[in-house]
């Protein structure tokens, strides 16, 4: 076992093992190898991993806010300085190149760890004044968090999470994907070295049946999760039942538009990001490339020249470009919509090919048309489609011609008509001549089906803190009777 961990969960300061549990086992995508056998957890792990956040919830919640993101900052320079081994860690788990996750997947969760551990002490409340009397508010830690993650970034979802629960005073019951069990242990490891007391930060593992007692349990104030729609749809009305907070950070089906004065080597370079980093299985991907025709084949020559250079291979190379899906059932499905793409009738200009294990080549479909399954459906893969327009107001409608509201794209020289094209699309996260890049002073999240609240940025206070407000009484009380 390659990757193998002390135990499977990670519980009130200790890993933690119950064998009855179903087995779980992590896979390196790159050759199906297992890397680590882990169990799911029982009800008495989710019980006591539940039971040791509430238990220390409230002392952490009373610790002066710096003496937190102390904590948090050594988390950070923890996580930095094991960026390799953590990169390796996350590779082996998600079949993604080394080349991306030394520099984006523990990197960014150092950042999230960095960020919020600066922002804790600067939180305050309001005072209002009344007249003679006057009242202020206080912000409250919500209590015991739970959090639910997908298999495309671990590490960063996972400390996406941790950061603002912890940083704002809050214990935190984490689930990972199924598939990618291993990197949250890492950072429980990270979190206590750095002195976080026991308790506050815990990892359970299992499926979706393991999320779900986490979501219905009455100990949970506030649920995040990152997947799907369809997932995020239970997770939602669950949590309704008990009137819990909810963040979802769900899936996407994002739109990139390349006007006809676009630097046309950016637009290229930015929708190849935006469709093969981490083998396509990014929630903001720019999925529905829109070009202005008049570009459209200029466009599609550099872009046929440069997806023909991506470099595929062993994921631990640092020369490989693209690595393998995350599992079998993942490159099945990527699979079963390019064979859509091509029945539908869309032309199939790159790639298209199953290339071996779990690994897809990178795939460009032009001539796309709205209504073809490609252009609808969240494929989370490396493929491509392309869709010509022709003018500003029919593409914008297009654009928006989704369930999906998480994140998009527009490339263009022009500024006004650049900020005149975002203020009427209808996503969480719109980026201008760039795409998908997410630092965490930005807030994140989408709208309509992609989600509800927000994470990142001053906009996670909102979602992982809650109003007090105390009205201060200065004078005698005015009773009628
Ligand atoms: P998924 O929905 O299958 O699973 C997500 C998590 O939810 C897993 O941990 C799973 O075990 C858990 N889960 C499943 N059913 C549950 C239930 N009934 N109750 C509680 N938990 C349950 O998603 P996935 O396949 O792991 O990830 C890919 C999806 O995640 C894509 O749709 C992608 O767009 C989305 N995603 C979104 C973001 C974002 O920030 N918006 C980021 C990454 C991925």
């Amino acid at each position: 076992m390659r990757a193998q961990p002390k135990a499977s969960h990670f519980i009130n300061g200790a890993y933690v093992e119950d064998a009855a549990g179903a087995a779980l086992h992590s896979h390196y995508p790159a050759t199906g190898e297992v890397i680590a056998k882990l169990h799911s957890a029982t009800p008495a792990i989710i019980d006591s991993a539940l039971q040791a956040a509430a238990a220390a919830q409230a002392d952490w919640a009373a610790r002066p806010p710096v003496e937190r993101g102390r904590i948090l900052h050594r988390a950070a320079q923890i996580m930095r300085d094991r960026n390799r081994a953590l990169s390796e860690l996350e590779t082996l788990d998600t079949g993604k190149p080394l080349q991306e996750t030394l520099v984006a997947d523990p990197a960014s969760g150092a950042d999230a760890l960095e960020y919020f551990a600066g922002f804790a002490p600067t939180v305050t409340g309001q005072t209002i004044p009344l007249g003679r009397d006057m009242a202020y508010t206080l912000r409250e830690p919500l209590g015991v968090c739970a959090g639910i993650g997908a298999w495309n970034y671990p590490i960063q979802i996972a400390a996406w999470k941790a950061a603002p629960a912890l940083a704002f005073g809050n214990a935190l019951v984490f689930k990972p994907s199924e598939v990618t069990p291993l990197s949250a242990l890492a950072l429980a490891d990270i979190l206590t070295e750095a002195g976080l007391p026991a308790g506050l930060f815990n990892v359970v593992q299992g499926a979706g049946d393991v999320g779900a007692s986490l979501v219905g349990d009455p100990r949970v104030a506030k649920v995040s999760l990152t997947g799907s729609v369809p997932t995020g749809r239970k997770v939602y009305a669950q949590a309704a039942e008990g009137i819990r907070a909810v963040t979802m950070e769900l899936g996407g089906k994002s739109p990139l538009i390349v006007f006809d004065d676009a630097d046309l080597d950016n637009a290229v370079g930015a929708a190849m990001l935006g469709n093969f980093y981490s083998a396509g299985q990014i929630c903001t991907n720019g999925t529905r490339v829109f070009v202005a025709r008049s570009v459209l084949e200029p466009f599609l020559e550099r872009l046929i020249a440069r997806t023909g250079r991506i470099v595929m291979g062993d994921p631990l190379d640092e020369a490989t470009q693209m690595g393998p899906l995350v599992s079998a059932a993942q490159a099945e499905k990527v699979m079963g919509y390019i064979a859509r793409g091509v029945a539908e009738g869309a032309r199939l200009v790159c790639g298209g090919k199953a290339a071996g294990g779990w690994f897809v080549e990178p795939t460009v479909f032009a001539d796309v048309t709205d209504d073809m399954t490609i252009a609808r459906e969240e494929i989370f893969g490396p493929v491509m489609s392309v869709l010509a327009f022709d003018s500003e107001d029919e593409v914008i409608a297009r654009a928006n011609a989704t369930d999906y509201g998480l994140a998009a794209g527009l490339f263009t020289r022009d500024l006004t008509r650049a900020h005149r094209v975002v203020a009427r699309l209808q996503a969480g996260t719109c980026w201008i001549n760039a795409y998908n890049l997410t630092p965490v002073e930005m807030p994140f999240g989408g709208v309509k089906a992609s989600g509800v609240g927000r994470e990142n940025g001053h906009a996670a206070l909102e979602h992982y803190t809650r109003v007090k407000s105390v009205y201060l009484g200065m004078g005698d009380v005015d009773a009628p009777y």
